[in-house]
């Protein structure tokens, strides 16, 4: 399922490729995947591309926008008219310039929702979406983790609490964090909030530079494949030696996904006098 650094790398890919595009005309293929009015963004600009956590927003000038999530095999690809439609192609963008952004789910957990303007998408959407994983504070995070009892792994995994992360990237910050995905929220302390938010800015940097990481469907919006599979430290890697001390790494459902982690240098004792 596209993260934060696949959905910015897709929003990046649509910024570059359509941004200041006139839309001539929206066409859907299959209604139940959209919510809305997409018509309404015809004969309008698009004036920017935004992405809060996992979602994005193509706005246009005269306002109405559309709000898309891409699920778990979602794509937006900017292509000429002419290239054939991919099978499972569901909302078409026709731009001006003759190429067309594509919105494709074959699984269809994703879905567009359009909207009048930003504040019915705030209002709506947005408002209670935790602050965005690049963007959060270390006092914000520590006041969100100590409100709730929920394991350390429950807790970062919910788009409510700070927007922007699964499976891929918590488990990664918690390793490069040195934290255990078991430790409750609420026990997690001023410093190790700080250490979680030092190391979750330059991990989220990194996988975006790296185009995001590709496991299943996931590609850009050039149709691309991301490279930050090739950098995971411990994600999908369960019985294999950690990467840092060599112990065998744990692997449990937490939350209903497969968490990986090392019990021997993210156990909660090994963090106490770390520091930053
Ligand atoms: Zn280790």
């Amino acid at each position: 399922m596209p993260e934060l650094p696949e959905v910015e790398t897709v929003r990046r890919g649509v910024e570059a490729a359509a941004l200041g595009q006139v839309i001539q005309a929206v066409r859907v293929k299959r209604r139940d995947v959209v919510q809305g009015r997409p018509q309404a963004m015809a004969g309008h600009r698009l004036s920017a591309a935004l992405r809060h956590g996992k979602q994005l927003a193509l706005v246009t000038d005269a306002g109405p926008l559309a709000c898309v999530h891409l699920g778990m095999s979602g794509s937006l690809c900017v292509e000429p008219a002419s290239t054939p439609r991919a099978k499972h192609t569901h909302l078409v963008w026709v731009l001006a310039n003759g190429q067309e952004l594509r919105f494709r789910d074959p699984r269809r957990f994703g879905g567009v929702a359009c909207f009048a303007d930003r504040q019915a998408l705030h209002k709506v959407r947005w408002h209670a979406l935790g602050p965005d994983a690049t963007t959060i504070t270390p006092a914000d995070l520590h006041r969100r983790l100590n409100a709730t009892r929920r394991v350390l792994k429950a807790a970062l995994l919910d788009q409510n609490l700070v927007a922007g992360l699964g499976n891929i990237y918590v488990d990664e910050l918690l390793f490069a964090a040195r934290l255990s995905p078991l430790m409750p929220g609420c026990a997690v302390d001023r410093s190790q909030a700080k250490r979680l938010v030092a190391r979750m800015r330059p991990l989220l940097a990194r996988a975006v530079k790296a185009g995001g990481s590709s496991l299943r469907d996931y590609v850009g919006a050039d149709g691309a494949s991301g490279a930050f599979q090739n950098n995971h430290q411990v994600y999908g890697r369960g019985g294999l030696p950690c990467p840092r001390c060599g112990q065998d790494l744990s692997a449990m459902a937490i939350a209903q996904r497969t968490s990986v982690w090392c019990g021997g240098c993210q156990s909660v004792d090994t963090t106490q006098e770390l520091g930053d």
